[in-house]
């Protein structure tokens, strides 16, 4: 009876739960947590894989809440993408759930965590307790890594990496298909240090309305403040908004920005009472669908730079 089984489970390419490398003819199938990395699995995989993400287009995946389906996807799965740097708080008890026996490749991996402590000194000690409190459940670092494009390189090489392991038979096509990702990647990330640093230093200073960019900041040398702190899902304190609209006003910022995946009303507020401009949404956490114009990593990236230049320069 156990070899009938086994052999059934071979025959219809059944997942077994040895995690033998994949060796049926079909496309491999993968699972990305979110949309970002949806897109690179599929840059780099093409007709190769076979692609479920997670958490979709314009979907917020600090707080996403997994399906049955989501189980038995990824019951199926040979490769399963995440981020890493506690984004996905809500994964391992979908990898419980799911007995996932598959590879994991956590695509942040090699990347230097930043923390959010970077602006500390203009928050007190009440908003800091907020932040702990959040639902990243860390309180400290960092999880928006691919706001970076070097880093948006790391992510993919480990995606690379965990393709060609998952799928031996074709780790050729996913290593050539990976370097040329790579250097679009890293010719993007010379063109929008290029467009920001057209901007004068005492211009490239925006309000966003959660703190998802401190990765593209440190890259980019823009500054970003944020009313709420590290996540989405996290209110603003009376004095929290009250602190921004006066820096607002001393540092002469002209633009505030609202994000894909978090409602505009605080953002509208600080607007309405400083004049400050409300610039297009950037992409922070999730791309667009893809009619939208963030549909891809690279064209999120062109997007925001889009915005943020037009908005600092008042074009
Ligand atoms: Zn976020």
């Amino acid at each position: 009876m156990l070899i009938r089984r086994t052999v059934l489970a071979l025959v219809v390419g059944l997942p077994l739960a040895n995690g033998a490398a994949y060796a049926d003819d079909g496309p491999l199938p993968v699972v990305a947590s979110f949309s970002i990395l949806g897109d690179m699995v599929q840059e780099i995989g093409g007709s190769r894989v076979a692609l479920t993400t997670l958490v979709g287009h314009d979907g917020d995946a600090h707080v996403y809440e997994p399906t049955p389906t989501d189980a038995k996807t990824l019951a199926a799965a040979r490769l399963l993408v995440v981020n890493g740097l506690h984004f996905e708080g809500w994964l391992p008890r979908l990898t419980d759930a799911a007995g996932f026996a598959g590879e994991t490749v956590v695509a942040s991996a090699g990347i230097v965590p930043r923390s959010f402590g970077d602006h500390a000194e203009e928050h007190h000690d009440e908003s800091e307790e907020a932040h702990a409190d959040d639902d990243h459940g860390h309180g400290a670092v960092d999880p928006h890594a691919w706001q970076d494009l070097a880093n948006g390189v790391i992510y993919a090489r480990n995606i690379g990496a965990g393709l060609a392991k998952a799928d031996p038979a074709h780790a050729a096509e996913y290593a050539k298909a990976t370097e040329a990702y790579v250097a679009r990647l890293q010719a993007l990330d010379a063109d929008v240090k290029a467009r920001l640093s057209a901007v004068p230093d005492e211009r490239r200073k925006v309000v966003t309305s959660h703190d998802a960019f401190g990765y593209f900041s440190a890259a980019y040398g823009v500054t970003f403040i944020a009313p709420v702190g590290t996540s989405t899902d996290a209110e603003a304190s009376a004095a929290d908004v009250a602190r921004i609209i006066d820096q607002i006003r001393r540092e002469k910022i002209a633009a505030v920005f609202v994000e894909n995946v978090t409602n505009t009303k605080l953002v509208d507020q600080i607007s309405s009472e400083t004049g400050a401009t409300v610039g297009g949404a950037l992409y922070s956490d999730a791309l667009s669908g893809p009619d939208g114009p963030a549909a891809t990593y690279e064209k999120m990236f062109d997007w925001n730079v889009t915005q943020l230049t037009q908005a600092m320069t008042g074009s």
